[in-house]
């Protein structure tokens, strides 16, 4: 199988360092491997996705050396593949509809409990208020969530290699542990045609992933695609989670760090070299 991995930016904001560095790592994993570097549009979220920002970013990373197969994929042009994935869990009784918003969802949460982790991947864990609710129910300010206790019925063995240095080895899924680390995650948002999880589940099968490289930070919602991966009946890639880039207080840059912009180290001279040495490249 050809070594095929992808970058998958949020047209949010300018790329920054974490970006630059993430997107290198992927492109340099791949050419070493004669394999194939994909650029994928994660713009499900219209509210926020903004076309200077998804051309900006390409012209970064153009300038950076980086190339793909053009188009690039646009998470915004897949409603139909999401709407495909939810049907298949609809067919399975896996979903409802919820109407809980954050307040809703902290004033059910109740008190925390030894032992019995409040947040995950997500935030605060859900704590199954609408739970009973069926799909007939469902109203269109309603998100829909994953009944996750039914999605790890009779689970098999399922587990995910990975490959980064901070979490290198062979990590098992445990059904007990997915109710109670992740609990009912949210599949399609309001306004959207999927969540990131279904988005990032669908789409890597569909690019024939072999290989996801991204941040550390997203480590622990691997599972969930792994889970996700397994009910769709799609392969599941190599992870591998690298370092993330800080700035120099120790804080993870964000995107409205624009300090860290790679426009502005552009403008400021900086070359692509200068830029690999920056992430330590
Ligand atoms: N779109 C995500 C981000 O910008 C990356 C998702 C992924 O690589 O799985 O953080």
């Amino acid at each position: 199988m050809t070594f095929t991995t992808r970058f998958a930016p949020s047209p949010t904001g300018p790329l920054h360092l974490g970006h630059a560095y993430s997107a290198l790592l992927a492109h340099d994993m791949a050419h070493a491997a004669g394999g194939i570097f994909h650029l994928r549009i994660e713009d499900l979220d219209q509210s926020r996705a903004r076309p200077h920002w998804e051309a900006q970013i390409a012209d970064d990373l153009h300038w950076l050396g980086l190339t793909w197969p053009e188009p690039a994929m646009r998470q915004s042009d897949r409603g139909a593949a999401y709407a495909q994935a939810l049907a298949q869990f609809e067919a399975r009784g896996l979903l409802y509809p919820c109407r809980c918003n954050r307040a809703d969802i902290d004033a059910a949460a109740g008190a925390p409990q030894e032992g019995v982790p409040q947040f995950g991947p997500d935030g605060r864990i859900y704590p199954g208020t609408c739970r009973n609710r069926p799909m007939a129910d469902r109203q269109p300010e309603d998100v829909i969530r994953l009944n996750i206790a039914r999605a790890t019925e009779a689970l098999p063995a399922l587990t995910f290699t990975e490959t980064g240095a901070a979490f290198a080895g062979t990590h098992a899924l445990n059904a007990d542990d997915l109710q109670t680390t992740i609990g009912d995650v949210i599949l399609e948002r309001r306004q959207m045609a999927g969540s990131y999880h279904l988005a990032v589940t669908v789409d890597d099968a569909a690019q024939a992933i072999t290989h996801v490289i991204r941040g550390e930070d997203l480590f622990d919602a691997t599972r969930i695609h792994v889970l996700l991966q397994h009910l769709l009946g799609l392969p599941t890639p190599t992870y591998h989670h690298h370092r993330l880039i800080r700035d120099d207080a120790g804080k993870r840059l964000a995107k409205r760090d624009d300090a860290r912009a790679i426009a502005r180290y552009r403008e400021d001279g900086l070359s692509p070299a200068d830029i690999r040495k920056l992430v330590g490249l």
